[in-house]
């Protein structure tokens, strides 16, 4: 079994297995070299014959076989070298056999000179394929690379030429065939050694493929050169060192085929080879060989062809100038490149906003671009020769070097980014930015390199950001978010502990008393005073804020609690003692605290504000100018009650309520039908507060009533705007409600119209909603009521129906348009028969009585199709959108002009 056969198994398995794939092309060089080694030996000892030429020409099929083969294992890209070698090894091959036919056949199967023709047509494919092989970019380098094979391939030509080829020029017994092809042998393998030096030398790197390639053309060569001189000695006979040599040849170029390095052996050079110096000496010699022979053979005596070596003499002299051109533009192409890269460097950093600075190792300025000495203000000489230490801010300063010894020990290329501030020539400190990379090891830099950015604008607007997001404008202090946001962190560092921190909330007694009679400005400048006063009797660590109005909060997170507190709260309200200097006026004004003491495991920074908010009301509700520390029975109903009375009242004045609006829906066609009003508190501390937690306290205070006044203008104005700009349609109504203490007040009439008047929205848009047990109170007069709004064109609705007397009767004596289905009847509905039942018997009697229906707290589709089947009017709920605020109802009415169906999606889920 040859080589070629047996690598071909390992093709074979190659198609069975992934696994044995990689093994076999990886090893299948290496495998073929050593088949090869043991075919030579073989050949070696076999006697001259047919067998053994049989060995001989298996190496070069077998060579062939291998390009075929790996070409594809390798899946080699830039085939055609390869499919060049694979012809031309193929034609030496053919040529061997028709070499030995005479002995092996008994005849010759071609004509006398075949064999010569074949070997002679392989050596220009081979050539073409090694010149196949290279592929450079860089200028001139394919040119040099082509001269200089031919310097030495003439060089040695001229050699040939007259040690061998001459003779048999001269030779009068050949024949012109004979002698032709005599000459041609050498000429041709000159050709292959100009093409060989010329491939050598244009690579940079070389791998094992293109070392085995060169391998074996050389071993070609030299055995080629061993038998043209055995020939001219008569000497040359098969099986002789020859052979060997060209066995080898054609096991190297197989190997070289098998090499999985042969796919990347044309790898594209866009760099100029490094080989300059070491070209000269055989350059020089295969200059010389002209003239030096010419000389030489003269003195021998021996007769020279003068014009012959004369003119390769002066060719030579050509080639060698013409290379010199070459080279010689290169060097200056590749110069002016440079000069030009320089300069456009050198341009951009002149010409960039950004400034750059070359600092030594030991800190010292070794170049400051203008851009970097506008930052500094300061001119080249102020700058170059000094260290960096002594130009940036002392404060910051360690930090800076710190950062820079880091960049500097981390080595090449390392880099970070440092802020300082640093002193402008005229004074002022500017905040610079930089971006500090190490090029100490960097030959064309050699320096610390810093890209400066002056920020101090940047850095100045975003502190005006943070200062308007958490600070209190009037006087500086931080603001609520701020101050809940330090509560919370407060509460995070003592998680593990059991410190507790404390929350000092501190109300100014009538001051709203100042600001009436005195004025707004000078309220202000109070404001000022106290917080001044405040931030004395803080220590560094305390957080002082103001939340607005006259209310300031400080949060004490170290100390004794709640031991340290009381001494600071009682160490304030003694400095309240003194009266405030405000303008020419001279004010006193008390202050009321509430303390509350918490830790991590059971406070969230809201329950804390709450509680000392409480205390501080105990402190106003006992006397004023004085402090309380919260205890839990401040918790209590009444006392809550009280508390949350006097916030609503003031709730109301400062006009901290604010209309949210839930949408209601027609089940089929998902237009927009209309929209209930429900209010939402806006609380100065406790952020806002949904209806039933101030609702029944608003109700059993009457304060209800100057609350419904202000929703009920609110909505009706709000409607009429969106009738106005025809987001809505006069289909659309608006639901407000009214509880039993609005429908019961004298003035709800009046307040009614009143609210209408102001907007100008007309009576049949507003739908005034009450409970069955608002009505049931007072009874006759509430019916009457209700019938003088309906007589106006206003509609009612009973809300939460079912849940009240929920006599299904009694619902007829009722002036009602609408009947809202509680949500505690809708939840069920999908529960089967039973969960329908009621609801479909309210719906009917509606229906009966000629009302319409709207189910409330709709939260699923699933409920959204019973409801249709069973001839619900409208839907309200989660399901579609929650309460939201005027500005996001607006957006959402303009994206679903009244008919278009409502996408529960389109909708933003904020709010409660
Ligand atoms: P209501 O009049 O029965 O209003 C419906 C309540 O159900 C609203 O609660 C609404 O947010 C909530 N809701 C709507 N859809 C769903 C749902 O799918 N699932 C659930 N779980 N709840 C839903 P809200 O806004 O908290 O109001 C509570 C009550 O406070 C109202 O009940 C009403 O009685 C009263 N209220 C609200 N605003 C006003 C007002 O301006 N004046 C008066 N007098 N009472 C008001
Ligand atoms: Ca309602
Ligand atoms: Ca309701």
């Amino acid at each position: 079994m040859n080589a070629a056969a047996f690598v071909e198994r390992g093709i074979a398995v190659d198609h069975n297995s992934d696994g044995n794939t990689v093994h076999w092309s990886k090893a299948a060089w290496w495998l073929y070299l050593t088949l090869a080694v043991v075919g030579a030996t073989v050949y070696y000892f076999l006697p001259q014959g047919t067998l053994q030429s049989v060995v001989y020409w298996s190496f070069g099929f077998s060579s062939v076989a291998a390009i075929l083969i790996g070409v594809r294992i390798h899946r080699c890209e830039h085939r055609r070298p390869w499919s060049l070698f694979a012809v031309g090894l193929a034609l030496f091959a053919f040529a061997d056999v028709a070499f030995d036919a005479p002995s092996v056949f008994g005849r010759d199967l071609v004509a006398s000179h075949g064999p010569d023709v074949l070997y002679l047509a392989a050596y220009p494919i081979l050539a073409a394929g090694m010149v196949a092989l290279i592929r450079t970019h860089v200028r001139g380098e394919h040119l040099i690379g082509a001269i200089d094979g031919a310097i030495i391939a003439l060089g040695v030509g001229v050699l040939a030429w007259v040690f061998v080829m001459a003779p048999y020029a001269r030779d009068q017994t050949l024949t012109v065939a004979d002698k032709t092809i005599a000459i041609a042998y050498p000429a041709l393998d000159l050709v292959i050694l100009a093409v060989l030096l010329h491939l050598v030398t244009n690579r940079r790197t070389s791998n094992v493929a293109f070392v085995l390639l060169v391998a074996s053309v050389t071993t070609m060569l030299a055995a080629d050169a061993i038998y043209v001189v055995l020939v001219a000695h008569g000497s040359y006979s098969g099986g002789s060192l020859v052979d060997f040599g060209w066995i080898a040849s054609y096991a190297l170029w197989g190997a070289a085929a098998l090499h999985p390095s042969m796919s990347v052996i044309t790898v594209t050079s866009t760099e100029a080879p490094r080989r300059d110096g070491a070209m000269i000496v055989p350059l020089t010699i295969a200059a010389l060989a002209a003239p030096v022979v010419l000389i030489v053979q003269d003195r021998r005596g021996v007769n020279v062809e003068v014009a012959l070596l004369a003119a390769t003499a002066a060719l030579e002299f050509l080639l060698v100038l013409t290379r010199m051109r070459i080279v010689a533009r290169a060097l200056m192409d590749a110069r002016r490149d440079r000069a030009r890269d320089d300069h456009m460097f050198r341009s951009l950093i002149q010409k960039s906003s950004d400034g750059v600075v070359l600092v030594s190792l030991d800190h010292v300025l070794q170049y400051a671009s203008p851009a970097a000495q506008a930052i500094f203000g300061a001119g080249s000489t102020e700058l170059v020769g000094h260290t960096f230490d002594t130009m940036i801010d002392p404060d910051g300063a360690n930090a800076v070097v710190a950062a820079y010894d880091q960049v500097v020990a981390a080595g090449l290329g390392a880099s970070a980014t440092i802020e300082s501030r640093i002193r402008h020539l005229d004074g002022s400190w500017r905040v610079v930015e930089a971006i500090v990379t190490n090029r100490l090891d960097d030959p064309d830099v050699g320096a610390i390199v810093a890209n400066l950015r002056d920020v101090t604008e940047r850095r100045a607007l975003e502190a005006r950001v943070h200062q308007q997001a958490y600070y209190d404008d009037l006087t500086g202090l931080a603001n609520r978010t701020l101050f809940l946001d330090r509560v919370q962190n407060a509460l995070r560092r003592h998680d593990r502990d059991v410190r507790e921190i404390a929350v000092l909330f501190l109300d100014l007694d009538d001051f709203k008393t100042v600001n009436d009679s005195l004025g707004r400005p000078t309220g202000d400048l109070l404001l000022n005073a106290v917080a001044e006063r405040l931030r004395r009797a803080t220590r560094p660590g305390d957080t002082l804020a103001r939340f607005g109005g006259d209310e300031f909060a400080l949060l004490l997170e170290a100390g004794e609690m709640p031991g340290l507190a009381e001494s600071v709260a009682r160490r304030i309200v003694a400095d309240f003692d003194a009266p405030f200097q405000v303008g020419d006026a001279e004010l006193l004004v008390r202050a009321s605290i509430g303390i509350a003491v918490g830790h991590a495991v059971d406070d969230s920074p809201e329950d804390l504000l709450r509680d000392a908010d409480l205390a501080m009301f105990m402190a106003k509700h006992n006397g004023k100018g004085r402090f309380e520390i919260y205890r839990p029975v401040m918790h209590d109903e009444a006392m809550n009650r009280l508390r949350l009375a006097a916030d609503l009242r003031r709730g109301i004045e400062e006009h901290e309520f604010e209309v949210f609006y839930q949408p209601t829906i027609h089940p089929h066609t998902r237009a927009i039908a209309g929209a209930e009003a429900l209010v939402r508190w806006q609380h100065p501390i406790r952020g806002r507060i949904a209806p039933n937690e101030f609702i029944p306290a608003a109700e059993s205070t009457g304060l209800i009533v100057a609350l419904g006044r202000q929703v009920l203008v609110d909505a009706c104005r709000r409607v009429q705007s969106w009738r106005t700009i025809g987001v809505v349609d006069d289909r659309f109504y608006i639901s407000v409600n009214l509880s039993a203490r609005q429908l019961n007040d004298p003035n709800v009439m009046n307040d009614v119209a009143h609210a209408l008047a102001q907007s100008g929205l007309e009576p049949h848009a507003l739908v005034l909603e009450v409970t069955e047990s608002a009505v049931m109170e007072n009874r006759d007069e509430a019916i009457e009521r209700l019938n003088a709004f309906k007589q106006q064109g206003i509609r009612i609705a009973i809300d939460d129906f079912g849940t009240g007397y929920s006599s299904l009767s009694y619902l007829a004596t009722l002036p009602a348009d609408i009947v809202k289905i509680d949500k505690s009847f809708v939840d069920h509905v999908c529960d089967g028969p039973d969960g329908i039942a009621m609801v479909r018997s309210i719906i009917e009697l509606t229906k009966t009585l000629g009302l319409t229906t709207v189910a409330e707290g709709v939260e699923s589709e699933e409920q959204c199709v019973i409801l249709d089947q069973l001839g619900c009017d409208a839907l309200q709920g989660y399901f579609f959108a929650r309460p939201i605020d005027a500005t996001a109802m607006s957006a959402a009415l303009v994206a679903h002009r009244s008919d278009a169906p409502w996408h529960p999606t389109s909708i933003p889920l904020i709010s409660r």
